[in-house]
């Protein structure tokens, strides 16, 4: 293992491997510490949007491809569709491992199994599967280390703004991908079946100020076993979203995707953004006079699902009739599905 790095990534998430990629692409020497046996694994319910990313993943990756989204409120259904896909899912553990080996063909040293357990300005202590430590020095640190990100504690970040996720892998097979925005349910969130190749991802999206952990889990399966679904509870996996946008620059530090905060507060979805900021914050460590212009578009993106999730949030009486006034305008077609995705 390399005692020093020009780069070193911490997480081996699609944020981290494509800032790596990118970078060792253009000859910097550059390692990823991912604390997973194996990049990829990942509570998310895969959906990509074809706008953000699709037209740029390998066919043989996308699960289920929908040209048709199905949107639900308790007074409306909403059928939007395009002659191409809007979204299509992906299973995680197979776009970590595709990431992971373009990471390995470009010179990226991926150290899998291995935990960032100390920072310093210069660099950081790792810890390997066996509990082994060592000590690697960098010239730049990137936090791509998802929403709990220890790289932006020790920055001393605040994180003010979290939505929970709750996903469950469930066996069977569906033809539509379907949102249902119930306020009483979800709060300013949603509940979702997204179909994938074998199973169906059946999970629920909120915001931590409105419910705990349990009270969501309680209303998926409440929801869910109205949709016609009898999910096992122990199959559940919870996550979090972090959608507290603070930068990426700190001196010699960086913060991309969840780490930055960067996933929609609105919807959750964060993959997008975590490539997009990844590959920014390459190309900004490559040329300090890069003008970031990606990185503003999505940070502008950001702002807008931000303030709506707080009209959401905060409240209560409201949330009911957005959700109405959101379906009603993408029936008559004065709003684009496409507003309420990340990519512009
Ligand atoms: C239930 C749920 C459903 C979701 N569904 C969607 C969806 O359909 N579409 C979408 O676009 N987004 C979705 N998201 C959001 C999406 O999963 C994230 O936004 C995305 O994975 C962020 O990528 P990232 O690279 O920033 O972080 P992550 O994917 O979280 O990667 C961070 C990596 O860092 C590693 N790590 C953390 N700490 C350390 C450490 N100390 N040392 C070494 N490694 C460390 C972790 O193991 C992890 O692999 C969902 C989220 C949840 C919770």
């Amino acid at each position: 293992m390399a005692e020093r790095a020009d780069v070193l990534v911490i997480g081996g998430g699609p944020g981290g491997l494509a800032c790596a990629t990118l970078l060792a692409e253009q000859g910097a020497k550059v390692v990823v510490a991912e604390r997973k046996p194996v990049p990829g694994p990942k509570v998310c319910a895969g959906g990509l949007t074809w706008h953000g990313l699709l037209r740029h993943v390998p066919a043989a990756l996308i699960e289920r491809a929908f040209p048709e989204q199905d949107i639900r409120t308790p007074w409306q259904r909403v059928v939007v569709a395009e002659p191409d896909p809007i979204v299509a899912t992906v299973n995680r553990e197979r776009l970590g491992q595709w990431m992971a080996e373009r990471a390995l063909a470009a010179g990226v040293e991926v150290l899998a199994g291995t935990r960032i357990v100390r920072l310093e300005a210069h660099g950081a202590t790792l810890e390997a599967v066996s509990g082994r430590r060592s000590a690697i020095a960098c010239g730049h640190l990137v936090g791509a280390d998802g929403s709990t990100s220890l790289v932006r504690r020790f920055l001393g970040l605040p994180t003010a703004a979290m939505g929970i996720g709750l996903n469950c892998l469930h066996p069977g097979s569906h033809t539509r991908m379907e949102w249902h925005l119930d306020a009483r349910l979800f709060g300013a969130g949603y509940g979702w079946i997204f179909p994938h190749r074998e199973t169906l991802s059946i999970g629920a999206y909120g915001d931590i100020r409105l419910f705990s952990g349990r009270e969501l889990k309680e209303r998926l399966l409440r929801w869910a076993a109205a949709q016609g679904f009898r999910l096992d509870p122990r199959t559940i996996r919870a996550g979090l979203v972090n959608y507290d946008y603070r930068g990426v620059r700190f001196d010699r530090a960086w913060l991309v995707g969840d780490a930055a905060g960067l996933a929609s507060g609105l919807t959750g979805e964060g993959i997008y953004p975590a490539l997009v900021s990844g590959q920014a914050v390459a190309r900004m460590i490559l040329d300090p006079a890069h003008p970031g212009d990606e990185l503003a578009r999505l940070a502008a993106r950001h702002r807008q699902h931000r303030r709506l999730t707080a009209l959401a949030v905060n409240h209560r009486r409201l949330r009911r009739l957005l959700m109405e006034i959101t379906a009603l305008l993408l029936r008559t077609k004065v709003i684009d599905f496409h507003l309420l995705e990340m990519a512009d």
